[in-house]
């Protein structure tokens, strides 16, 4: 029997794994200092929770890391004992790749951490840490990293897959500002990937996800951002196919130092949002300008002039904008995800976006368009594993809601939505917004790139104990299919 084949089979449901003795897990836990939480532990039911409340998985053992020692101890138990293995960072994934079914879950959110080097500016950043533990820390010397839009988000998937939101035009995705990577390897081994040192791994992690070992720290380089200029612009959804077309020519030719993503949106029914766009479907663009503040106004000249219902743009910290939305997206809801790269924006394609943003089943449901230019553009497609630095946009569409109710309502129009844009696509998704979607979807992300990986992979995690991700197989072909 192969390891796979093991590891694939009787792993499901709460209880100890097949072979698995109380000793074991005994010895398990009194090598661990951040403790092991199992199945009946008064904290199982909450430490199983990810972000995605439709994703609902029980795994044997968690394995809560306090430190690098914790997470050696789990990957080699996980390896000795054939159990499968999942690394939590922030556990945000739309999949739900930060847990598994069975099996042991490396969990790092006692792993939080930032210390900032404002003379060298760069950052050390802890493997479990979140965005807005990052932008706090850096904020207050007048830097920042790349991240995403949502502050509660994980440094480590978020950072491992690409790294997509507000700062991307001016300096680049999360990757592109990433100096080294400690890792726990599948053997155990503690290594430091940089250009230097690994460079193989190095060039593997950044866009590769969470399949060749478990990063226990990030070194990024900051940037001088302190007090941005943003918010979100808000247009009536009767003139959407307009603003699209708009969008789509005004946000290349603007300058790098303006980032914008659209979004089809319904206004929720609070402050900040005047009352009478209470619960309407609207388009907007949520902006982030770093320039400087004097070109502001004429920066912003060519948005007004589209007269939008709501010019919610002003100057505010860095952190404010990057946890705007965080509380209209709490931990707990229904999220059902689909995406895809997009190079051209046919007027045939804005059409279909207009028809399904009509229909946006639930408040909380949306899609984004995020912009892939400027810097992104600047490191070639085979620079990092990341290959898709020709796109122009990272869509994702995902249905939302609090209710398990709704959970078939929204993952339908999600699916209806993608499977009419799709043909108007690049071909492969950003994997941080993919769900579950088979090894044809991860070979068309990695394109040309994909050989690469599977090379580094080879090397480095060989028995593929890393695959509870977008996963690269160390063979070429046929490999089974492994358990989430
Ligand atoms: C509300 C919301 C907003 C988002 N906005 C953005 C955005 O603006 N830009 C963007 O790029 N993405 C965005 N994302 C997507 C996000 O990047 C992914 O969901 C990402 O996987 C989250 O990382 P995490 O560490 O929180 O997730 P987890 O669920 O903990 O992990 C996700 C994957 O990463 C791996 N992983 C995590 N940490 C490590 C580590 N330290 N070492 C090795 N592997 C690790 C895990 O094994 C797993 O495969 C958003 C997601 C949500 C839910």
């Amino acid at each position: 029997m192969t390891l796979d084949t093991q590891r694939a089979r009787g792993q499901a449901g709460g209880g100890l794994p097949p072979g698995m003795t109380p000793d074991l897990v005994e010895q398990l836990r009194t090598r661990l200092r951040g403790g092991l939480v199992r199945p009946g532990d008064a904290d199982y039911e909450e430490s199983c929770r990810v972000y995605n409340a439709m994703i609902q998985k029980h795994p044997a053992l968690i394995a809560r890391c306090a430190d690098v020692a914790d997470v050696i101890a789990s990957v080699g138990f996980a390896r000795e004992q054939k159990l499968t293995l999942a690394i939590r960072g922030g556990g945000h994934n739309g999949g739900g790749l930060g847990i598994c079914e069975g099996g042991l879950v490396v969990d790092l959110s006692r792993m939080r951490g930032v210390r900032v080097d404002p003379v060298a500016r760069t950052v050390r950043v802890s493997g479990g840490s979140v965005w807005g533990d990052v932008d706090h820390a850096t904020h207050a010397f007048g830097l920042a990293v790349p991240s995403g839009i949502i502050s509660t988000t994980g440094v480590g998937g978020l950072t491992l897959g690409g790294g997509l939101g507000h700062l991307s035009r001016r300096y680049g995705l999360s990757i592109d500002s990433l100096l080294a990577v400690d890792l726990v390897l599948a053997d155990g081994r503690f290594v430091t990937a940089s250009a230097e040192q690994h460079p193989d791994l190095f060039w593997a992690v950044r866009g590769g996800g969470g399949n060749f070992g478990v990063v226990t720290s990030f070194l990024f380089r900051a940037h001088p951002v302190g007090s941005v200029i943003g918010g979100p612009t808000l247009w009536p959804l009767e003139r959407a196919a307009e603003v699209m077309q708009w969008y789509r020519d005004f946000i290349s030719a603007a300058p790098e130092e303006l980032g914008g993503f659209f979004a089809f949106m319904t206004v929720p029914p609070g402050p900040p949002f005047p009352e009478p766009l209470h619960l309407k479907k609207m388009c907007a663009v949520v902006w982030c300008y770093t320039g400087d503040p004097a070109r502001a106004d004429e920066v912003f000249a060519p948005v007004r002039a589209l007269s939008p219902a709501l010019h919610g743009v002003q100057p505010m910290p860095y952190p404010v904008l990057q946890s705007m939305f965080d509380a209209l997206y709490p931990p707990g809801l229904q999220w059902y995800w689909r995406a895809d790269f997009v190079k051209e924006l046919p007027d045939a394609a804005i059409a279909r976006h207009v028809e399904f943003a009509e229909r946006l089943p639930t408040m909380h449901s949306t899609m984004h368009l995020y912009p892939i230019d400027g810097a992104v553009h600047r490191v070639a497609p085979g620079d990092t594993a990341f290959s898709f630095r020709d796109a122009r946009w990272a869509e994702v569409i995902v249905g939302v809601d609090p209710s398990p109710g709704k959970a078939r309502e929204i993952s339908t129009w999600t699916k209806d939505y993608w499977n009419a844009l799709h043909p108007y696509s690049a071909g492969g998704a950003y994997v941080n917004f993919m769900m579950d979607e088979g090894q044809e979807r991860v070979q068309a992300t990695y394109r040309d790139n994909y050989a690469r990986l599977v090379e580094v992979k080879k090397r480095y995690d060989p028995d593929n104990l890393f695959h509870v991700n977008q996963n690269i197989r160390p063979t070429s072909a046929g490999a089974e299919e492994l358990p989430h």
